[in-house]
């Protein structure tokens, strides 16, 4: 019997789209079309400081103009921070979650006064903020800016022992550690990307995760997430990644390989999404 497919693709309205968001959109919404499953739109607003009105019009007009249509209304995080609330009280409440000081500066400091372990999104948490007594953090923490952070140590010895699947990797057994105590409510944001990904994954009922294989090492915070919260496990499939000549991944700074200029340019979308589908690349960008 066929169980239903539901996939997304969920960019962060921060900058233009380029040549990889359109590879990773046609990648999701392909691996829903090719199993008659649903393909769905998640718009990542949840940081305003940096989302911005004119770069949601230009995602939606990207896909229309590369020929993607997607299922349902397009979501938007930034309409969902209450479910992402009440997902950082319920780990609060487990104490999985402490309240951190840190500065950009502590954390400068930190490294100058030694390197810290590399995890695969940059240095780890020192975990400073772990051992402070609980009563001084409370207090502190009604004072004080602070963000949240995950207590990882604590929380996979609460879930034990996990695994998740990877369609194009393999089964993977859980290493959460290996990125640290992550933040799951900064300072300046209501969430962050890890929980709101993890509970919203959820909520749109995703069967499977096609995203870029840079996510691939999150996925290990996701699983260990949706344990603690009792939350259905998706399989996942992480594609190779576009890189630019420099072996590089393709960024949105360089606005040279936005979808929009190419778009306003009166190039065809279709055309291009044809061509990667045989594997023809533009000059200088190749496949991970
Ligand atoms: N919003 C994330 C980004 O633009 C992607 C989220 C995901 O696919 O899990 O990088």
């Amino acid at each position: 019997m066929n169980r239903h497919i539901v996939v997304r693709f969920a960019p962060s309205p921060n900058g233009l789209l380029h040549l990889g968001h359109a590879y990773a959109a046609m990648v999701a919404h392909d691996f829903a079309r090719a199993r008659g499953g649903e393909f769905l739109l998640r718009i990542e607003d949840i940081d305003s400081g940096r989302s911005r009105p004119e770069f949601v019009t230009a995602i939606l007009d990207d896909l229309r103009w590369l020929g993607l249509e997607w299922d349902r209304e397009v979501i938007f995080q930034s309409e969902r921070l209450d479910s992402y609330a009440a997902a950082a009280d319920r780990l609060k409440a487990m104490e999985l979650l402490y309240p951190c000081f840190c500065t950009r500066s502590d954390m400068r400091q930190l490294q100058e006064d030694g390197p810290q372990p590399e995890g695969p999104d940059g240095p780890i948490y020192a975990g400073t903020c772990r051992h402070l007594d609980p009563d001084l953090a409370r207090k502190r923490a009604a004072a004080e800016p602070h963000s949240w952070r995950l207590d990882v140590a604590k929380a996979a010895a609460i879930a034990g022992p996990l695994r998740w699947r990877d369609e194009r990797h393999g089964e993977q057994l859980n290493h959460p550690e290996r990125l640290g105590d992550v933040i799951l409510v900064p300072k300046d944001m209501p969430v962050a990307y890890h929980l709101a990904v993890t509970v919203d994954d959820a909520r749109d009922g995703i069967t499977h995760v096609v995203r870029g294989d840079d996510l691939f090492a999150s996925t290990d915070i996701h699983r260990l997430l949706q344990a603690l919260l009792v939350l259905p496990t998706p399989t996942y499939f992480h594609h190779p990644l576009l890189l630019d000549e420099t072996g590089g991944k393709l960024s949105k700074s360089r606005d040279s390989a936005s979808l929009s200029v190419l778009r306003l340019a009166g190039q065809s979308g279709q055309k291009l999404l044809q061509d990667f589908r045989q594997g023809i690349f533009p000059v200088g960008i190749s496949l991970s």
